[in-house]
């Protein structure tokens, strides 16, 4: 789950990371106030979307009056910005700015280990600079054992402070980075942003914030769930599906899928993937031969408007194939599905099931490539 930004400030605030003054406020009359008796002038307006890049978009606005703030916010709240529409605006205090830096913490895949980044090149061109001018972007990667080692923050420091004339002491760009660190660990996420960083009055100050937090850590964090419904670049077949407890993805393709356990899940979008067809969505109904899974699993996949067929692979093990074609069946009756079925089951009670999917008009195959091969030509014939 991404925090906004200020929901990010708030957690680094709590962390004692220092940040501009700032209020979120969801109507003008509200940032009107907000700039009027608590922020001041000038002031920076800024749409709080889950995207990056609305400083480009025109989501992050300077504002001198109390006409501005009025003026620009009017202009912000309802702005589409990559495909979200802005309902909240953050009125922020405008801080002077005299050089912008990049600072994360981040969980790098390649080599599986948490890595500091930072750069004296931030701001809103720093993915183009990591391209252009790849060694303005200095990195250092944790330790697993011994964390990150006291000559991974002085190598660092020398870098990007030392001798560019910038006023800030090298304990107190330690003890930011620790305080964005601990954040990193303490709440389960997987990258900790700071774009810009400054530098204000010797101390480092955060002006954005980025905040990515690791979905399977989110049970352990309460102070989050707050967060959980209005942050969502979650489609509204994932939010289904979280409230069903159902592991869903959903994918770009037209053939929704419904399968039983994860590995076979993943097998499935490869092999529809091989014969030409692309997949709608990850969908692991679980080992459970639960009724109501599968009938939840099919009111997801039904309600996704781009799918052209389904494909149901099912390898019962454990579940008994009878007691998901129970469950489909009733899922059918209550959901009505217009959409072309191919369906594989096998395992045990697999004859039973056969015979209940059959009583609903439905064949079964035993054989997967084929019932993929039959869902790839089911999402093309309709098109
Ligand atoms: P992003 O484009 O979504 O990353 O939004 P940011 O919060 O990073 O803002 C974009 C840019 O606006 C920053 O890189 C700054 O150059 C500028 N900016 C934001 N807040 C302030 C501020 O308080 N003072 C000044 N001078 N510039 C700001
Ligand atoms: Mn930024």
């Amino acid at each position: 789950m991404k925090l906004l930004e200020y929901q990010a400030k708030e957690v680094f605030r709590s962390a004692g990371i220092l940040t501009p003054k700032e209020i979120m406020v969801m109507s003008l009359d509200d940032a009107v106030k907000a700039a009027e008796d608590v922020v001041g002038y000038p002031c920076v307006v800024k749409a709080q979307v889950p995207v990056g890049g609305r400083g480009k978009a025109g989501g992050v606005r300077l504002a001198k009056s109390k006409e501005e703030v009025a003026n620009i916010t009017s202009k912000i709240l309802g702005m589409d910005i990559k495909g979200c529409t802005v309902e909240k605006v953050l009125i922020s205090e405008a801080v002077t700015v005299s050089k912008e830096y990049y600072l994360s913490v981040v969980l790098h895949r390649g080599s599986k280990k948490p890595m500091v980044i930072i750069s004296p090149s931030g701001g809103v061109d720093i993915e183009e600079i990591s391209k252009t001018h790849p060694e303005m972007i200095f990195k250092e990667e944790f330790d697993m054992i011994l964390g990150f080692k006291d000559y991974s923050l002085r190598n660092l420091y020398k870098k990007v402070f030392s001798g560019q004339g910038e006023k800030v002491s090298f304990s107190v760009f330690k003890s930011f980075l620790e305080k964005l660190i601990d954040i990193y660990f303490k709440k389960d996420a997987t990258l900790v942003e700071i774009n810009p960083l400054i530098i204000h009055n010797g101390q480092c100050m955060a002006l954005d914030a980025k905040i990515l937090l690791d979905d399977n850590g989110l049970v352990f964090h309460p102070e989050f769930s707050k967060y959980v419904n209005d942050n969502s670049d979650e489609t509204e077949q994932e939010k289904m599906a979280r409230e069903a407890s159902l592991t869903y993805i959903s994918l770009e393709g037209d053939i929704a899928c419904m399968v039983n356990g994860a590995g076979l899940a993943m097998a499935t979008m490869d092999t529809i993937t091989h014969f030409g067809g692309s997949a709608a969505n990850f969908l692991d109904i679980g080992g459970s031969s639960n009724p109501e899974k599968v009938v939840n699993a099919l009111k997801i996949i039904a309600s996704n408007k781009k799918v052209k067929s389904i494909l149901i692979n099912i390898f019962g093990g454990i579940t008994r194939c009878d007691d998901i074609a129970n469950g489909f069946k009733e899922g059918i009756e209550k959901v009505k599905i217009d959409l072309p079925i191919s369906c594989r089951i096998v395992g045990t009670n697999d004859q039973e099931a056969k015979r209940i999917m059959n009583s609903i008009g439905i064949n079964v195959s035993v054989n997967m490539d084929e019932a993929i091969q039959n869902a790839v030509k089911l999402s093309k014939d309709g098109k």
